[in-house]
């Protein structure tokens, strides 16, 4: 817009009467946030912004699983970024609560918020709400320049404009005719504003929808849109910037090369490009993420932050599931590539991978929980009983402090227990996939949990009712006649060999093929006789080696359980 020496004067005078008290320069802020010349060339710089506004959200993870990825793997930077500025839906606790997802998952930033009240980088502050100088610089200039004006409209007018646009089928907002404020005279607007009336500040678009503009998107490919002919607000009531123009000054100042962000951004980048060429800057590259989807039925919908409790990055966290394993799984769901390669690459993580944007999905990502879930066993599964423990402790000091302390009464006996099946073992069990479930897996190991248990659900009459010839009186004779019999310094071998002599003197059939042929004629088949002795002894239908458990609880306990449940039955 070529501006008469007047208009630009004037120009000047207003933006003096609005921010009289701004010295600075937009110049001034270029070299107190100098580029990261320090950076190799082609290193991103890239960030997640979440707002403080309420749960940390499995989406905000997702971001983060692709900044730091694309950060590290090209030796940039990755930073957090808190966007604070709608303070009246701001949560107390929502930065601690980000902090604590990231620092769970493995994600913690390189620079940036680091912690409530503490960042670490030179191009802080790096939350919005202590970035106010710096907004109004950039306000200041876009005034000067003629691409800023004040806003006098109450919200009452603004929404009788809307009301009317929507009635008459116009598409709504604040542009061109409808844009009252922006027609009006410099004058007009010098002159209100000495008179202390209240205003916001817009941006002067000089854009026209219709016509086109298309950008990149690194994930999605060349993208055409309307070009933005609205006049957005840069600087709201409590004088705080709206999200447009403070996501192109931070990341301007801040340097982001990579702006990776979730969809329901895109329809506002021709408002950013716009706003980015009118302060000078260049653009960042943008990158725009797909909605976590969830199958709802035999749709899919949106993870929603009210129907899911898995939409909250602390339900991972309270269920204890593992980083690695929710980290691998999102990197499924983040890069088409990422199966293929990990089926060649078996023993590495997706750090080892190279992630690339353009085999990003743009149509949604589903997040499958089964699969999840079953990642994560596979990661369990690679933990020794040690390194099991070590993160079971640490998981149940905070939310299963009962548990937590049965586990510490006998650290060594913990230890074996979590054993069992795993060190050493040629085949690993896969039953855990997130230390929520480790006490309801092992409970039987530990005598008050068990003791408890039973109070309220002792399962022995259930064999019953799964298999009538096994009567309290058969089962009552095979723990009686078993008990006395058992050796606890039996061998495997020998162990099992005594078993299958007791069972074939009570009338069980020791070969299955045979059982099967005829089981009329025996009281049960082998597979019978230990469920009840299993039963008796774990109060549980499935559980590892019961020769491993008997061994583990020693003669002392398995004997008294199983005359504990003659007594009962
Ligand atoms: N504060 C924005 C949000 O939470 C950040 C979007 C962005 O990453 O630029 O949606």
């Amino acid at each position: 817009m070529e501006m008469d020496k007047d208009y630009e004067r004037k120009c000047y005078e207003l933006a003096y009467l609005i921010f009289p008290d701004v010295d600075e320069t937009v110049d001034d802020l270029e070299i107190k946030y100098p580029e990261r010349n320090e950076l190799k060339q082609g290193a991103m710089v890239t960030r997640i912004a979440p707002s403080p506004t309420g749960m940390a959200h499995t989406g905000t993870l997702y971001q983060a699983m692709v900044d730091k990825k694309l950060a590290n793997q090209s030796e940039g930077v990755f930073y957090v970024r808190i966007e604070d500025t709608d303070q009246k839906r701001e949560v107390e606790g929502a930065v601690e609560e980000i902090m604590k997802g990231l620092e769970y998952f493995n994600l913690m930033p390189e620079e940036g918020v680091i912690g409530k009240d503490k960042e670490k980088g030179y191009y802080g502050p790096y939350t919005q709400s202590q970035r106010k100088e710096i907004y109004r610089v950039c306000a200041k200039h876009l005034v000067e320049i003629g691409r800023a004006y004040p806003c006098f409209c109450t919200p009452e007018m603004l929404q009788k404009t809307h009301d009317a646009q929507v009635a008459n089928k116009i598409v709504p907002g604040y542009y061109g005719v409808y844009a009252k404020c922006r027609n009006r005279s410099i004058d007009e607007a010098i002159e209100r504003v000495k008179n202390g009336e209240k205003f916001i500040l817009r941006f002067r678009s000089n854009g026209s929808h219709l016509n086109k503009i298309t950008f990149m998107d690194e994930a999605r490919g060349k993208i055409e849109m309307a070009e933005n002919d609205e006049d957005v607000v840069l600087i709201k009531s409590d004088g705080l910037p709206t999200y447009h123009f403070a996501h192109v000054c931070d990341d301007h100042f801040m340097h982001t090369t990579h702006v990776i962000r979730g969809e329901e951004w895109l329809p506002s980048v021709p408002k950013h490009i716009q706003l980015f060429e009118a302060m000078g800057f260049e653009a960042p590259h943008y990158v725009h993420t797909p909605s976590i989807l969830i199958k709802d039925g035999d749709s899919k919908r949106k993870l929603s932050k009210r129907k899911d409790k898995i939409a909250a990055v602390a339900y991972f966290i309270k269920s204890g599931y593992p980083a690695e394993g929710v980290n691998e799984y999102l990197m499924t769901i983040l890069n088409s590539d990422y199966e293929m390669w990990k089926s060649k690459n078996k023993d590495k993580t997706y750090k080892d991978f190279e992630f690339k944007m353009n085999k990003m999905s743009s149509a949604g990502s589903l997040l499958d929980i089964p699969k999840l879930n079953d990642l994560c066993k596979e990661e369990v599964a690679k933990l020794n009983s040690q390194e099991l423990l070590d993160r079971v402790l640490t998981w149940s000091k905070e939310y299963s402090k009962d548990f937590y302390d049965i586990l510490n009464r006998d650290l060594e006996y913990s230890k074996k227990v979590f054993g069992i099946e795993r060190d050493n073992a040629t085949k690993i069990r896969k039953d855990i996939y997130k230390w929520e479930d480790v006490e309801e897996t092992f409970r039987y190991f530990f005598d008050d949990i068990y003791a408890k248990e039973l109070e309220t659900n002792r399962i022995i009459s259930t064999l019953t009712e799964d298999k009538a010839t096994l009567t309290p009186e058969v089962m009552k004779n095979v723990l009686d006649k078993y008990s006395k019999e058992y050796n606890e310094n039996d061998t495997k071998d020998e162990w099992f060999a005594r078993m299958k002599e007791v069972a074939q003197n009570l009338g069980f059939c020791v070969n299955m093929k045979e059982y099967k042929a005829n089981p009329e004629n025996f009281v049960g088949s082998i597979a019978d006789f230990s469920s009840i002795i299993r039963v008796a002894v774990t109060n549980k239908k499935n559980t590892p080696d019961i020769y491993e458990i008997m061994q583990l609880l020693g003669r002392g306990r398995t004997i008294s359980r199983m005359e504990d449940t003659i007594a009962k039955l």
